[in-house]
């Protein structure tokens, strides 16, 4: 009997992998028609400054919109993209329109607005990219690099050839922004090395942040580093008003989380500015 419902076990498995492996061969095949059908957003999410309450910093997050599926979340369709080589069209893609809606908001609400970007490393190794299509692109809408930060994660930095590709990005003017830090491999050597601009507390020290809290003193202690070493920090994950407390006491220089605001279509983000300009603290 154990071994009937060992092979039957057996058969289930490998039927229901077959039925995987079938749903993500569809899922790339849409994935490749996605650019063309128009069928990618993006989503903005403030960066605030909260000493002020000024709004000059959103982060750009792409959104999926299957025909089928819904909505599908970059973090099962960005690894595939990655795979299959698809991210470097959507990260140009990516880049476009987070450059034309910078360019939109530095007009009619801040002249020193910025959009951040999430870049994924195949996608800077592609030769000329930054060079070449970004730069071509920031000329023609006659915008400056710094209205665009790029967020990469630690273990690009691990990576020998993105020193020089580092440095085109950089002489355009663009800002480099260090995401999820505190939870890759990479060692602080690697912010001796580049030239970075903004470092980003991931969201898991924040979550459980209370104040005494071994996250407290992470937090601290990254802060203190990010400053001595000429970076601006950004908490990323923040939902309440006790975390924001804490981390600007600690010396944190700008917020993003739910408790300002979800990730919001360019008119809710439109609405939204209007009514931010009072300082959250007092
Ligand atoms: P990320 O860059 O670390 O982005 C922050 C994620 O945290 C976003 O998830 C955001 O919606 C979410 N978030 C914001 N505030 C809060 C909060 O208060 N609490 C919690 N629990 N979460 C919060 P999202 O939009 O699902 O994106 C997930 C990841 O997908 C991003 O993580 C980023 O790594 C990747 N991604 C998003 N857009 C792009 C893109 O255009 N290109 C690439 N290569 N990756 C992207
Ligand atoms: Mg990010
Ligand atoms: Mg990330
Ligand atoms: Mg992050």
């Amino acid at each position: 009997v154990a071994k009937e419902e060992g092979r039957n076990r057996f058969h289930y498995f490998t039927a229901s992998m077959q039925e995987a492996a079938q749903a993500r061969v569809e899922l790339i095949n849409d994935l490749r028609g996605a650019l063309q059908k128009n069928e990618f957003r993006l989503l903005y999410q403030p960066i605030v400054d909260p000493g002020s309450g000024r709004v000059h910093k959103a982060e750009a997050l792409i959104r999926w919109q299957h025909p089928e599926r819904g909505q599908v979340s970059p973090l099962d369709f960005i690894p595939i993209a990655e795979e299959t080589g698809l991210i470097v069209e959507i990260g140009n893609w990516v880049f476009r329109e987070a450059a034309k809606q910078a360019r939109v908001w530095r007009q009619c609400h801040s002249p020193d607005f910025q959009i951040s970007i999430n870049t994924s490393p195949l996608q800077l190794h592609a030769e000329g990219i930054c060079t070449g299509e970004w730069y071509d692109y920031l000329q023609a809408l006659e915008l400056p690099g710094a209205a665009i930060a790029i967020e990469i994660t630690e273990g690009l930095l691990m990576e020998n050839s993105f020193a020089t590709r580092l440095l085109e990005i950089q002489r355009l003017g663009i800002e480099v922004s260090l995401d999820d830090f505190g939870t890759g491999y990479s060692s602080m050597s690697y912010l001796k090395k580049f030239d970075i601009d903004y470092l980003k507390i991931d969201k898991s020290f924040v979550r459980n942040l209370r104040p005494g809290s071994s996250d407290h003193a992470l937090c601290e202690a990254m802060i203190v580093m990010a400053h001595k070493l000429g970076l601006k920090v950004i908490a990323e994950g923040i939902e309440t008003s006790a975390q924001l407390g804490l981390l600007s006491d600690t010396g944190c220089d700008y917020g993003q989380g739910y408790y300002f605001a979800r990730p919001m279509t360019q008119t809710e983000f439109d609405d939204y500015l209007k009514k931010s300009t009072a300082p959250l603290l007092t």
